[in-house]
């Protein structure tokens, strides 16, 4: 499986970076070596001194396509989740500066979280799902799919347009503002509506 992940498709985390707000959504690949098992406590690489949650809702891929038309983008997923995207965002913005890409700033090992699935039909609005971040039990970030500027059917008719989906594929959706550092000995917990989706220890 692969996952594919969106960047700036909430306008109040692309203020908090000072990002250029873009024309078409930005895109980039983690490998399956990138997930971190659930049950598995997450380490901070030595090469950074600055590692990012970025708290996102996922979608995970139920059939194989390819140019899909976001009408009938629906078709194409039934599990909804939420996961943590960690940027090394020291690493990141060096490679930014640069012009280079990201991967080593967030396709290291440990670096996707995928939380507990759940049947897309417990929603009954896939476009006004509330989510968030706890950090050692405080709120950190707060969002609504409501507030992304590419909704998820319009995402995987727009991925699909140059990357095949396989069964099993998840798609990260972005994240809200409020991201921030995280330290040995932080707990961060995941929401999606009052439900817990994951819970990871940092060392
Ligand atoms: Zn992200």
């Amino acid at each position: 499986m692969k996952i594919i992940c969106i960047g700036r498709n909430y306008t109040d985390h692309i203020k908090e970076l000072e990002n250029e707000k873009p024309t078409d959504p930005v895109i980039f690949i983690k490998p399956d070596s990138a997930v971190l098992k659930l049950t598995d406590d997450f380490y901070i690489p030595e090469f950074s001194n600055e590692v990012h949650h970025e708290v996102e809702v996922l979608v995970k891929i139920n059939k194989l396509g390819k140019h899909i038309n976001e009408k009938f983008a629906h078709k194409y997923y039934d599990q909804i989740s939420i996961g943590i995207d960690f940027t090394a965002r020291d690493v990141q913005n060096k490679l930014k500066e640069k012009g280079l890409p990201w991967e080593k700033a967030k396709s290291f090992d440990g670096a996707a979280v995928i939380g507990e699935w759940l049947p897309k039909e417990e929603f009954s609005n896939l476009n006004d799902i509330n989510f968030r971040l706890e950090k050692n039990g405080a709120t950190v970030q707060e969002g609504n799919t409501s507030l992304m500027l590419w909704k998820i059917d319009e995402l995987i008719s727009y991925i699909s347009q140059y990357f095949t989906l396989k069964i099993g594929d998840v798609i990260f959706t972005g994240t809200p503002a409020g991201v921030s550092k995280v330290n040995p000995d932080d707990v961060i917990t995941g929401f999606l509506e009052d439900k817990e989706m994951f819970s990871i220890n940092i060392k």
